[in-house]
Formats: structure tokens, sequence, C-alpha cells
């Protein structure tokens, strides 16, 4: 007997950097009917250089939708119930298109590239006045992660692009405008826009006024005339040009951990959820504020759920390898085959007997942003064996948790009970246990991890005009939690921690 399905659904792309999902769930229950997942290729072209072919993501997007709709058809599930979609991304991550000919220009240079350090080396010297010049308007340090230095460095080394930019053809987006664009009809009339949360991602936008920024754009030299409309992240922007799906409005577009942050009902001040897929991201809600950390967060926005809706800000320590360093395992060293036999190699020995791994595979992000740091593993012996590099691999994720939770910590004032937590490494048990073990405070899981899937889905189904996403954050909020306790003590958990730090300290100052 199938169980009828009543009520509106709403769907949600999730295009990560390891892998592009499309989930739908009933709007008024927020169960997930079904979803459908690809991974997606990684190209590492040159040393430090990370790309992703944006057609392939489009495609993946396209593979997603179709196969979900037909997972729902054997389930006797009528795909005209999907009222909305939204769209949650991986951010920063830069494409340049042909508006012309819809073909995007140059590979996407992905969030973790790091071609763009001389750039940014030789921006830093032209700063105009104070070195706050950017961060005061931005809330992010000059870097090689955010989208202005990478679109800076594809003016200025791929010719054609610059061609195509000067004859009024070349469209800039992050991965969210690039979808939105092709999704509502690329050549045909397709939307080009972005919102706020990703619009903060780029260096380019003011986070204060909520609008791209002249002297951003003057002092990185970027034409605004290739930059996306930047909307709320729940409203429509257009609707479905084609497919199974062809005719729903989109309706929802957030950051992949915005969107988190809104799936875990993260919405009074104070709250904070941390995110494990290819990097680790640990948003603290605070609320109308801008915050300004002292000790290496970002400033950022966290969401604005509708045109006259307030807009909230968020408090993020960024780690810029966490999964990753799973798919370097099993991708470069071949020690496993899937991602999830990690946790086979680890737990069969349960200690990384004092073997640690600094993944510093793109120099080291928050709390330290320091780009000369390169990835190294030390304390090998003899007796070293991959189950133990399994092991300080997972524990590698744990204290770089800690760095950046200690930072906010500290700028916050009031130390954080517990850490909510989701993202495709959560499935993992031990890390989820050295987590709390490292922090030495309970880690909570959702049953549903996919809240990146979830908060798109919400922000999404509940836009004027859509209105079908009927649960309040109170309805939900006895969702089901899976606990973490610490199980050592906590003076234990402190010497591996200094232990750790003495390890970054080698990792750095590796290039000069
Ligand atoms: P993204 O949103 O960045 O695409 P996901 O949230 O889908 O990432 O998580 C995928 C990442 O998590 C990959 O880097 C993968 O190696 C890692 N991963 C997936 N499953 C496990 C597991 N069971 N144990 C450890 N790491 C895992």
């Amino acid at each position: 007997q199938k169980k009828a399905v009543v009520g509106p659904l709403v769907g949600a792309v999730v295009q990560g950097t390891n892998s592009t999902r499309f989930l739908v769930f009933n709007s008024k229950t927020a169960d997930l009917l079904s979803h459908h997942q690809v991974e997606l290729t990684q190209e590492f072209p040159k040393e430090g250089w990370v790309e992703q072919d944006p057609k392939e993501i489009l495609q993946s997007v396209h593979e997603c939708i179709d196969r979900t709709c037909q997972k729902l058809a054997e389930l006797s599930v009528d795909v005209s119930n999907i009222k909305a979609i939204g769209v949650s991304n991986q951010r920063e991550t830069t494409v340049i298109w042909d508006k012309l000919t819809g073909e995007p220009l140059y590979n996407a240079v992905v969030w973790l590239d790091l071609r763009t350090q001389p750039t940014v080396e030789s921006l830093s010297k032209k700063i105009p006045g104070n070195n706050n010049f950017v961060k005061s308007k931005t809330g992010l340090p000059l870097s090689t992660y955010f989208s202005a230095v990478k679109l800076r460095w594809i003016l200025d080394n791929v010719r054609h692009v610059q061609k195509a930019v000067e004859e009024g053809r070349a469209l800039f987006g992050t991965i969210d405008s690039w979808l939105i664009w092709s999704l509502t009809g690329g050549v045909n009339g397709g939307v080009h826009c972005t919102d706020v949360t990703n619009a903060s991602r780029t260096m380019l936008f003011n986070i204060h006024s909520l609008e791209w920024d002249k002297e951003l754009c003057d002092f990185f030299e970027i034409p605004m005339d290739i930059l996306p409309n930047v909307w709320s992240s729940s409203e429509i922007y257009g609707l479905m040009k084609a497919g199974a799906l062809e005719g729903v409005p989109i309706s929802g577009c957030l950051g992949d951990q915005s969107a988190a942050l809104v799936g875990q009902m993260c919405f009074q001040e104070g709250q904070a959820k941390n995110t494990y897929g290819t990097g680790c991201f640990l948003l603290y809600n605070t609320g109308r504020k801008c915050v300004f950390s002292e000790r290496g967060l970002l400033t950022t926005v966290a969401y604005k759920l509708g045109r006259d809706k307030p807009v909230c800000y968020a408090l993020e320590g960024s780690v810029a390898i966490a999964g990753a360093v799973i798919r370097w395992l099993r991708d470069n060293l071949g020690i496993i085959e899937t991602s999830e036999e990690i946790e086979i190699l680890a737990k069969d020995v349960g200690t990384s007997y004092g073997c640690y791994f600094v993944p510093a595979f793109s120099g080291l992000y928050g709390p330290y942003w320091e780009p000369s740091a390169r990835g190294i593993i030390c304390g090998l012996t003899q007796f070293t064996s991959k189950n133990h590099i399994a092991f300080a691999a997972l524990e590698s994720v744990c204290f770089q948790t800690r760095e950046v939770l200690d930072a906010m910590n500290r700028d916050c004032g009031i130390p954080l009970s517990h850490l909510q937590v989701d993202g495709g490494m959560t499935n993992n048990k031990i890390l989820m246990q050295l987590q709390a073990d490292i922090l030495h405070i309970p880690v909570m899981k959702p049953a549903m991890t996919e809240t990146t899937a979830l908060g798109a889905a919400m922000a999404a189904g509940a836009a004027e005009g859509v209105g079908v996403w009927s649960l309040k954050p109170e309805d939900l909020s006895v969702i089901i939690m899976e606990r973490f306790e610490p199980q050592i003590k906590a003076t234990e958990s402190e010497i591996r921690y200094a232990t750790w730090k003495k390890a970054v300290m080698k990792s750095m100052g590796w290039v000069t």
C-alpha cells in the first residue's frame, strides 16, 4: 500500500564542490520524498589550481532533476505537485560566460584555487587609505578565496574573456547565477541574478548597503555591467524554462552555508551550526548586527528571507579542507576506495598514535589566513600505518573546528554550549565522537542531515507568490537529534590540541 502524498512539494538544488543533488520535500511535513546525487569532476591543471566545468555542473543539475522526477513517478507522486525550487550552492566559485552563446568563457575557478596569490599580493599593496578598506565594506580579508580576485585574474590572463567583456558579451556570476540564468532560459531570456548571501562572498558587495560597491569595483577594476542583479534569498527570480519542471518558479537562493543555517533553524541570535563538506564552515547568527571579528572570522550575510524582510548577519569560521582530505586519501593516495571506508580504517586503531596531519592544501583559512602554509603529516614512526594516518585525517577536521570555535567563543563572549552539525561527513560516527571529545561539548546531529537542501526548500516554498511552506521553525523545534557526548577527560583533549597547534606552526611558511 503506497502512502498518499498530500500537499505541495518543494525541490532543492544543492550544488556542492563534491557533488550535485536534487531533493524534494513535502512542504507540510518537511519529509524528504526523493533525491538524486551525482559526484563531480574536479580538475587540478597546475599545482594550486582547482577548476570545474560549468557545463558539467549544469548537466549534473539537469540529470539530478530528471532522475528525481523519475523516482517520484515510480512512487506514484505527480511531479506537478512541485510548486517551487530553491538553489543552494558552493560559494565564491567564479564563472564567466557569453550571454549570446550561453557558453562558459573559462572553467569555473573554484573557491579553493590558489593561483591568485600574486594577484592578492599586488592588490594588497594598492589598498587605499587604511588597511580596513576591503574588510570594513565586505567583512572579508583580502585572500585568494573570494570571487573578485579570481575574476581579476581571469580578466588579466585570458585574452578572449577580456575581449568578451569589452564587447559587452560577458556575464559574471557565482554558481547560483550561472545555474539560475541557464535554468530560466539562458540565451532565451535567462535571468541574471544572485542573492545577498552569495553576493556577500564576491568581495565586490557592500554588506551594509546590500549593493554592489562602486569603490570596490574600481579597486578590483571590475566593470559593473557584468555583475548580476542582487535580490533577497527568498523571492521569485524566474521560471524553469524546460524539462520535467518547466514553468516551476525558482524562488529560493542561498549560499550553501547560509542554507544550512536556515535548514538548522538557527534563526535566533547566538545560534550556530557547523557543516562538514569539502571544507568546514561554522556560522554563528549575530542577528541584525554586523559583528567584526578580532580573531580571523569572517563577517557575512546570513540570509534575507524576502524583499521586505530584514537582513541577518553571521560570523563565520572557515576551514578550507575537511572532507577534501578524505577525497585526497581516496583519489591521490588510494588508501581507501570510498570515503565511508575511512571510518573502518580509523576505528581499527582508535588512535593516530602521535601522528598529526595538517591538510593545509590551500594554505590555512580561519582563524590564521596564512597563504604560506602547506599540508604536512608529522609525528611518523616505523609503527605508523595507513590506519593511523586515516585517524589523523579525521582528527584534523575536529582540531580545525576547535580553532574556529575557540575564536568564535572569544569574539562573542558567550561560549557555545553545544554544536549543531550537518554535511556529508557527519555520517561518520567516529568523526562525530572525536569532535565531541576535542571540543569537550556535546555535538548534535539532526536525524535528517540534508539541512542545506531543507534551507533552500524553505526559502523557495515561503517566497511571496509561492507561499506553500507552511511550517514554522517552532513546528520543527522537536527535530530529532543524535547526541555525541565528550568521552575523554578535558586534560587529554587539551594535550592533543596543544600538539596539533605545534604541527600547525610547522605547516606555516612552507612557501615564500
Ligand atoms: P560538498 O557540499 O562540499 O559537495 P558534501 O556535504 O556532499 O560536500 O560532503 C562530501 C565530502 O565529505 C567529501 O569530501 C567526502 O570525501 C566526505 N565524506 C563523505 N562521506 C564521508 C564519511 N563517511 N567519512 C568521512 N568523509 C566523508
